[in-house]
């Protein structure tokens, strides 16, 4: 029997979750911001997490499936095709996504896939709804879900609800593009808790609402008419105490000069899945540029780039694919001398052990999107380096990771020349300057990491 007051996750997919044997196992489960960071929270609490499966059917059951791991009770539901091509690949993927990192240009306006949005989250809400139990505390995450919480409302659930957004929230004239709106943001009020990463996305958000609905702001609480939803400031962290014991043993391998060799030239590591808000190819151009204008650095650094493969069907992806690749080809075609490639180029995902290994191997560490909600490899970078021997976190301004990351260098992704120059800053810096500011970063990724995050966001929708 699960007890009164559990906590109950709505994402749009529901991660495959196995019983860990060890905790180490438990932490090698997690790829993905989302993942590693709520599962802190639902491990600890118990719960239910519900979602879609991940399958597409014709004719999709009524009601969920429920697994049942340990203390943990998975719901899922199947959609059709059609429902998943508008609600998912067109009105998540390619409306909402642009539109919440300022990429107007690339918004995707359309009525079927906005009805489609709706109803997708018209059924999420009803399978849901048949499994709640009086005390249960809703928490839905990211943009795929913002109708929920009105949905649950409707068919009468008046227990708490919060709701988190995991991308930015853009400037109130950027979001009044989409024609729905003052429908989106009304729907938001229908939460207890709207909880985004920093100071920025919440007062955009509020200045929003105010412009689009109309209503009081009172200490970040919004309220028009009978509703009233308080925007919270939430940023997300990571598990760094894995990254930590990951690096460490990064080292130790490293020691024992086994399989894995240290290299002799300095390592520049990118990773990120292969998206557009990334600036992936705004990077590359900046090596190329560091390559062209000091010839001192060919040889002696590489840049080693991870890009997961993610929604590769969406045509935005795969054409910026297209152009990174090009452009790999092309700086490395440039630059190759015998026994050394400016550029070793991974199109693949690693797990996180695997990640933290890389990073701990790496000199300095390039974290450089347009826009970015947090950006949680700047984090896990930070955590698994070496107390004595630390690398360089660069930094765009453009990520939600800046408001608090301020040791790290601060660049703006869009200047290529003042971003090689703060590179080349990174590359040559002291070891002092290196330990002070690791020191402070460290700090911090160590203090605000998952479970901070994942307890803060639950203990003040409680109180609502
Ligand atoms: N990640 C991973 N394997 C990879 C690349 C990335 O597990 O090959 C993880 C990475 O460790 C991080 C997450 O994916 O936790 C990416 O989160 P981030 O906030 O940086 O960006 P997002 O992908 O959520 O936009």
């Amino acid at each position: 029997m699960s007890q009164p007051g559990r906590l109950v996750l709505a994402s749009n997919r529901v991660p495959t979750i196995t019983l860990p044997k060890t905790e180490d196992e438990r932490r090698s489960q997690s790829v993905g911001g989302l993942v590693s960071a709520v599962r802190a929270a639902m491990d600890k609490r118990g719960g239910l997490w519900f979602g879609w499966s991940g399958s597409s059917t014709a004719k999709p059951a009524e009601r969920p499936k429920i697994t049942n791991i340990g203390n943990l009770q998975l719901a899922t539901i199947d959609l059709t095709p059609e429902a998943l091509n508008l609600f998912y690949a067109i009105f998540s993927n390619r409306t909402l996504w642009p539109l919440l990192h300022s990429f107007p240009e690339r918004v995707v306006v359309r009525h079927d896939a906005f009805r489609a949005y709706q109803r997708v989250n018209k059924r999420y809400a009803e399978a849901l709804f048949s499994l709640l139990q009086e005390g249960d505390l809703v928490w839905a995450q990211d943009y795929h879900l913002i109708p929920l919480g009105a949905e649950l409302r409707k068919l009468g659930w008046k227990g708490k609800i919060g709701f988190f957004l995991h991308t930015p929230f853009p400037p109130a004239e950027v979001f009044g593009i989409l024609p729905w709106a003052k429908q989106l943001l009304e729907e938001l009020l229908q939460y207890d808790l709207v909880g985004v990463h920093i100071h920025r996305y919440a007062q955009d958000l509020l200045d929003s609402m105010a412009a689009e609905v109309g209503g009081k702001i009172t200490d970040n609480v919004f309220s028009s008419g009978k509703a009233s939803v308080r925007v919270g400031v939430y940023p997300i962290g990571t598990d760094a105490e894995a990254f930590k014991a990951w690096g460490e043993e990064a080292e130790i391998e490293l020691a024992k000069g086994g399989k894995r060799q240290p290299r002799k030239e300095k390592i520049i590591i990118a990773v990120d899945r292969l998206d557009y808000t990334k600036g992936i190819p705004e990077r590359l151009l900046t090596f190329e540029h560091m390559l062209e204008h000091r010839p001192s650095l060919r040889g002696n650094v590489t840049m080693l780039h991870i890009s997961a493969p993610s929604r590769a069907r969406v045509p935005e992806y795969a054409k910026e694919r297209e152009m990174v690749d090009q452009l790999v080809g092309r700086i490395n075609g440039r630059f190759s001398e015998k026994g050394w490639s400016p550029i070793e180029y991974h199109y693949r995902s690693y797990n996180q052990r695997e990640l933290a290994h890389f990073y701990r191997e790496a000199d300095v560490c390039l974290v450089t999107p347009l826009r970015d909600g947090m950006n949680l490899v700047a984090k896990e970078f930070v955590a698994s380096q070496s107390k004595e021997r630390p690398g360089v976190l660069v930094l765009s301004r453009f990520c939600g990771a800046a408001e608090t990351m301020k040791e790290a260098i601060i660049v703006n992704p869009h200047d290529i020349e003042g971003t090689a120059a703060a590179i080349h800053q990174a590359l040559t810096m002291t070891s002092k300057e290196r330990r002070e500011r690791w020191e402070a970063l460290y700090k911090d990724v160590r203090t605000n990491n998952a479970v901070a995050w994942s307890e803060s966001f639950l203990q003040d929708l409680a109180k609502r």
